[in-house]
C-alpha cells in the first residue's frame, strides 16, 4: 500500500488560505484517497482529494 500519511499544502476554507499540514490519508468507499489534516492556525479540519488509489 501507499503511504499512511499526507504532507503538504491543504486549502483552509476558514483561512481562506494554504496551510502546511500533515494528515493521514483515507481511502473511500468509491476509492477515493483523501488526506485529512488539521489547520496549524485555526485548528479547522482540513481534506484535501488526492485522487484514485
Ligand atoms: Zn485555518
Amino acid at each position: 500500500m501507499a503511504d499512511k500519511t499526507y504532507t503538504g499544502e491543504f486549502y483552509c476554507v476558514k483561512c481562506k488560505a494554504k496551510r502546511e499540514a500533515t494528515g493521514n490519508i483515507v481511502v473511500s468507499e468509491n476509492g477515493t484517497r483523501m488526506a485529512k489534516g488539521k489547520c496549524p492556525e485555526c485548528g479547522t479540519n482540513l481534506n484535501r482529494i488526492l485522487g484514485k488509489a
